[in-house]
């Protein structure tokens, strides 16, 4: 059995674009995973303290056959080869892969909960993911381009489209 999954990608020091570029290209390289579509790129205020620099954001669409917890184990692996160390909650960072989808299951274990607690109440998510796709349900919330729309109507805007994607499909 394949998974439709989506993976948010953020990083906010230490040249942010190229981190999230490599982190594309190690994220299609998975094993049994296919990169199925990136989202463009995203500039984002930073979530949590305020004096850090902006972020950028993406999105990944993936097909994958790994169980959730292995390819937490996989994002994590990542963040560590591109030198990420937590020092602060929700502070700088050179590269933050997060699960946000996996089809529509409900995952609820101390390492991992999914969909991930709070991406429909983030518009850096929320644009990129319905940039793929709109209609996708965030189980429990509702579509990702609903919550958006909702999320735009009621506060100011958050984040721009930087720019295209790199077009990494495999
Ligand atoms: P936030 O989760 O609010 O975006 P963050 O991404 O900065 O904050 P991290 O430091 O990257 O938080 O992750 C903290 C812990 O969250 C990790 O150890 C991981 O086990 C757990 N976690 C739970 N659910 C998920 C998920 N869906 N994706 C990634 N990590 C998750
Ligand atoms: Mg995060
Ligand atoms: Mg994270």
């Amino acid at each position: 059995m394949r998974a439709r999954t989506f993976v948010g990608m953020g990083s906010n020091i230490d040249q942010p674009l190229g981190h999230v570029r490599d982190a594309l290209l190690q994220l299609a390289a998975l094993p049994s995973t296919r990169l199925v579509a990136e989202s463009s790129f995203y500039a984002s205020l930073p979530v949590g303290p305020r004096n850090q620099p902006d972020y950028v954001n993406a999105v990944a669409e993936l097909n994958t056959a790994l169980a959730p917890l292995v390819l937490l184990a996989h994002l994590q692996r990542i963040e560590r080869r591109h030198g990420r160390v937590r020092i602060q909650r929700w502070g700088r960072r050179t590269l933050d892969l997060d699960l946000l989808l996996f089809d529509t299951r409900i995952i609820s274990h101390p390492r991992l909960r999914v969909p991930h607690p709070c991406m429909h109440l983030r518009m850096f998510v929320l644009a990129p993911l319905s940039e793929l796709d709109p209609e996708v349900l965030i189980p429990g919330k509702g579509k990702a381009g609903m919550l958006l729309d909702r999320l735009q109507r009621r506060h100011e805007p958050t984040v721009h489209k930087l720019m295209p994607p790199t077009g990494n499909r495999n």
